[in-house]
Formats: structure tokens, C-alpha cells, sequence
């Protein structure tokens, strides 16, 4: 099977370039203020609450909120639990799809480079935000090292990465492509 011209994950793009991370795309969205005030006072009230960080997310369709989220980083001791992906895990559940296609986020703050990797893989259809990166890095939560680290060869980045066992691995694959009844996402 290996070889088969065949792209399984649609609308995959590879990894960031070097250089592609310079490109520029403009376009015009408009968003509704009240589900961004709902995101910033989710976020606000993560932190008078002692639940987590200053985050809060509103996954809307049609109008309607569908499913928030708050930054639940450390109340559950997961590193991933930031509050676009609890919003999306939760609109995901709340749908019984995988895809959030025809949905918006509304997040207080925006997203860092996992959560704006979990939107696009969502497919979500607009992106909202709040406070910019630079808020959050002088409110103490930095990620424009990783934005940066996106855009480094694997060899350059900070936590070194290896190939190992290159020909053992594509096994999964082979076996991914000769399922008959895969579900592509
Ligand atoms: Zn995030």
C-alpha cells in the first residue's frame, strides 16, 4: 500500500515552513459583542473562582451558544485543558461530531498555538478573540517562544526531536490505509 498516491487526511496542510510562516491573508468577519462578553466573563470568573487562568471560550452556531469553556489547567492537573479546547470538547460532545463546521469561538484571549491548531482541526469557521498575545505575555503567560518554535526545523527547536524506527512506523499507516471503512477526518 505504501506509495499509493492517496491523501487520507482531507485539507491536511504539512507542518509550518520557515518560510511559510511570514504569509499574509486579510479578511473581514464580524462577531457578536455578547458572546465575547460571556467569554471574558467566563474568564474572569475562572480566576475569582480559583478554578484556573484568566480563559474563557464560547463555541457558538446559529446564534446560539453551544458550549464555553474556562481554563482548566490546574484544578485538573491537565496541560491541555485550556479553555478553547474544554469549549471544544465540549461543542464536540454536544454535537456527537468530531467537526465543528458552521460554528464560531469566541475566546477572551487569543489562542495560543495548540488551541489555534484545535480550532483549525475542528473546522471551526471563525475565530474571535479578546486580549491579544501581548496582554497575556505581560499578564504572564508567554507564547510567543512557541509560535516561534512552530516555525524551527525540528532540529532547532528546543526540545530536541528524533526520528526512531522510521520503517517500523509506517506500519500504522499501511494499516490506516487498507482500512475499508475508515473514517476520515
Ligand atoms: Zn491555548
Amino acid at each position: 500500500m505504501r506509495g499509493q498516491p492517496v491523501r487520507v487526511y482531507k485539507d491536511y496542510v504539512p507542518v509550518a515552513q520557515a518560510g511559510d510562516c511570514g504569509q499574509k491573508r486579510s479578511q473581514t468577519i464580524e462577531g457578536n459583542p455578547s458572546f465575547m462578553r460571556r467569554a471574558i466573563a467566563l474568564a474572569t470568573e475562572n480566576v475569582l473562582s480559583r478554578v484556573g487562568g484568566p480563559f474563557g471560550a464560547v463555541v457558538v452556531r446559529d446564534g446560539e451558544i453551544l458550549a464555553t469553556g474556562t481554563n482548566l489547567v490546574a484544578s485538573t492537573n491537565d496541560p491541555t485543558a485550556h479553555a478553547e479546547v474544554v469549549a471544544i470538547r465540549a461543542a464536540c460532545r454536544a454535537l456527537g461530531d468530531f467537526k465543528l463546521t458552521g460554528c464560531a469561538v469566541y475566546a477572551s484571549c487569543e489562542p495560543c498555538p495548540m488551541c489555534l491548531a484545535a480550532i483549525y482541526w475542528a473546522r471551526c469557521d471563525a475565530i474571535f478573540y479578546g486580549n491579544r498575545a501581548a496582554d497575556a505575555s505581560d499578564a504572564g503567560f508567554d507564547d510567543a517562544w512557541l509560535y516561534r518554535e512552530l516555525c524551527l526545523a525540528p532540529e532547532q527547536r528546543k526540545i530536541p526531536m528524533k526520528r526512531l524506527m522510521a520503517g517500523e512506523a509506517m506500519a500504522s499507516f499501511d494499516a490506516w490505509r487498507a482500512l475499508p471503512d475508515r473514517i476520515d477526518y
